[in-house]
């Protein structure tokens, strides 16, 4: 029986629904053929255009929509032209990942063959590792709290729990599991923090400790966030999966994106409990709006994830596979560079690079 899945589509700002298009197309494509899963697609408002005419930025119905779908997936959000009257950005993205309490940020760095990086990489260096970060607590647990007295001192507060931490390690260690399982990596966990120095890693790190007895098959060790950064550069094939704070986690995904040769190729997953948003990394780039030369393949690589994500969730292998068939694509057209958008060194437009995937997976 064909399982039909509910998906909530935020377009976004900028170049944000013209990458979503050919995303969605793609996955319609796909689901036409499969005999394991179709979908449901429901576009629904948010962001900065939208707050510019309607004065909110995340409609609550939108919101509701976004609670009651299978999965989420979410286009680049914020125009640097918009803000909110204290001067912030406009990001729903952040609003999502409260509501629905998405503890687990998922940001995979891989170097596919011909990718373009910054590392010399030789042969057997191969780059495959994915990042967690957690995503509601830590150093971000203040924000918006603004405890600035008499223009002297600023305050921010670091949260850890026990509760959100347990989940989030359960979360890595079922990932290096399951990557194990398909042959990706060793089954190896590593704890980033700077437990050295402040009592909250030391906290997070117990509980880290905790979770990796429970799992005998797999290994685990620990790092501070300054060495990672070195290694991250000098030896990054050493990880598997990196478990870290919030804070911590914002900046070392960017440097793995950076690895990646830059923003436009990597992507992105928030997961909960019962809900999760799938979102490129990159911004909505309002320099080249409009112009249908964006590059789509972190978006497109983000629904690769959302695939993943739905078929394991859901006992379907064969959404598994097809979620795997469209990064496979995806790599297959970054190395054959016929088909890439002029960030990557190509001359494809949007809807060239996007049919140069389409036609790589018939
Ligand atoms: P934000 O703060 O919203 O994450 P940002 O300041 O990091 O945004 P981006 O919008 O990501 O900025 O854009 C940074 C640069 O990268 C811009 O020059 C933009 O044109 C380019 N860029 C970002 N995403 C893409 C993409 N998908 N395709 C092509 N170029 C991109």
């Amino acid at each position: 029986m064909i399982k039909t899945f509910k998906i909530a589509v935020f377009d976004g700002d900028g170049i944000g629904p013209e990458i979503m298009r050919p995303t969605v197309a793609l996955l319609e494509s796909m689901a036409s053929r499969s005999s394991a899963y179709s979908f449901e697609f429901e576009t629904v408002p948010a962001g900065a255009a939208h707050y510019a005419q309607h004065g909110e930025s995340l409609p609550e119905a939108s919101l509701a929509i976004a609670r009651g779908a299978d999965a989420i997936l979410l286009s680049a959000m914020g125009l640097p032209s918009v803000r909110y009257p204290d001067g912030t950005e406009i990001s729903p993205q952040i609003e999502i990942r409260k509501a629905l309490k998405l503890y687990a940020g998922v940001r995979p760095v891989r170097i596919a063959p011909g990718q373009p990086t910054p590392l010399a990489l030789k042969g057997g260096q191969e780059v495959d590792f994915v990042l967690i970060r957690e995503s509601t607590e830590g150093l971000f647990h203040s924000q918006g709290s603004r405890d600035v007295r008499d223009d002297q001192a600023a305050y921010e507060t670091l949260k850890i729990t026990r509760e959100t931490s347990e989940k989030l390690f359960r979360f890595a260690f079922a990932l290096a599991e399951s990557r194990k399982a398909a042959g990706r990596g060793p089954g190896k966990v590593t704890c980033v923090d700077k437990a050295n120095v402040f009592a909250a890693f030391a906290f997070f790190r117990k509980i880290f400790d905790e979770e990796a007895a429970r799992h005998a098959g797999l290994t685990s060790d620990h790092a501070y966030v300054d060495a990672t950064a070195l290694w991250m550069v000098e030896k990054p094939w050493i990880f598997d999966v990196i478990v870290t704070e919030n804070m911590f986690g914002d900046i070392l995904s960017d440097l793995g994106a950076g690895l990646m040769g830059g923003l436009g190729l990597a992507p992105s997953a928030d997961i909960g409990d019962d809900h999760a948003v799938f979102q490129p990394c990159h911004g909505s780039a309002p320099d080249i709006a409009g112009q249908g030369i964006a590059n789509p393949f972190a978006m497109i690589l983000s629904a690769a994830m959302m695939l993943d994500w739905l078929g394991a969730s859901h006992g379907l292998p064969e959404m598994i596979n097809d979620g795997k068939r469209l990064r496979e694509a995806v790599e297959a057209a970054i190395a054959d560079r016929n088909t890439v958008t002029r960030d990557l060194g190509g001359a494809a437009s949007t809807a060239e690079a996007a049919a140069g995937i389409a036609a790589r997976l018939v």
